[in-house]
């Protein structure tokens, strides 16, 4: 008699336990912010889509987006350099086809203003590590870098490694469910660079978006499957575009794209934000 008492008090104790566990993992992504991390002007858009609208300049924005997970904070891509808001000319670039950015709000300040700290962020991915996407990753020293390793190991102008050897890593070889939930997914895109990747955020009301990186830099390239002649590999950029397709199709997901004025133009900005 003792012992079915016992083994029920057990029982009890584990179904307890079990659903305790469960409630702490049903929140998910709470919320999705769009940080205004840059704004410029390109020289000439065709660097984007080679043959097309030669000689055509065009507006350009640049986002970074902080994710609430109930696990914690994540940011994705860190923007132009938050120093070039004391540039009264913006950053401009050598190539005059490329764009000359302007930081007209921080990432410092936007993050203030929704009362994050630097510190509160203990993980970040980068879609890349062109300068527009990996400028603030520093005020973020002691958060986990996600990266593919091929984007780690890809080196810059001069031989130069793409971030800092003390900065804590986790090198990654294709997807990666961040949270172990399938709540926010990295998906390896590879094709502007050598390991850039995209990001499946599946938000409770919004429903599921991508963040695509520069997997495409605006919706016109994305209609028609322009690859810019600067990536390093149009087989690989034509096949992630295609795998981002597919994961809109399956995930039934918005595509959000990063460079795109006119799309950010229709979107909602921190401190507004996307449950
Ligand atoms: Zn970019």
């Amino acid at each position: 008699m003792k012992t079915t008492v016992g083994l029920t008090a057990v029982l009890l104790l584990v179904a307890v336990a079990s659903a305790a566990q469960a409630q702490s993992e049903k929140p998910g992504v709470e919320r999705l912010y769009i940080l205004n991390c840059g704004e410029g002007v390109a020289g000439d858009i065709s660097r984007w889509s080679p043959g097309v609208n030669e000689g055509k300049s065009m507006d350009f924005v640049d986002n970074c987006y902080l994710i609430k997970h109930a696990q914690g904070w994540l940011l994705w891509d860190t923007g132009i350099p938050d120093g070039v808001a004391a540039m009264p000319d913006g950053l401009v670039p050598s190539d005059p086809k490329a764009v000359t950015w302007r930081r007209p709000k921080t990432l410092a300040g936007q993050l203030d203003q929704i009362g994050v700290k630097p510190s509160d962020i203990r993980a970040m991915a980068v879609s890349h590590t062109h300068p527009d996407h990996i400028g603030n990753v520093e005020m973020f020293p002691t958060a986990m870098l996600y990266v593919q390793k091929t984007e780690y190991d890809w080196r810059g102008a001069n031989n130069q490694p793409r971030f800092k050897a003390e900065h804590p890593v986790t090198k990654l070889d294709g997807d990666r469910d961040v949270f172990g939930d399938g709540s926010v997914v990295i998906l390896r895109t590879p094709g502007h660079t050598p390991g850039h990747q995209s990001l499946l955020v599946k938000l409770p009301k919004t429903g599921a978006v991508v963040l695509s990186g520069d997997a495409v830099h605006f919706r016109d390239n994305w209609d028609n499957r322009r690859v810019p002649s600067m990536n390093v590999s149009k087989e690989q950029t034509t096949a992630s575009m295609q795998k981002i397709a597919d994961t809109l199709t399956k995930e039934k997901a918005q595509l959000w794209i990063n460079h795109d004025k006119a799309q950010r133009d229709s979107l909602r900005m921190a401190p507004a934000f996307y449950e």
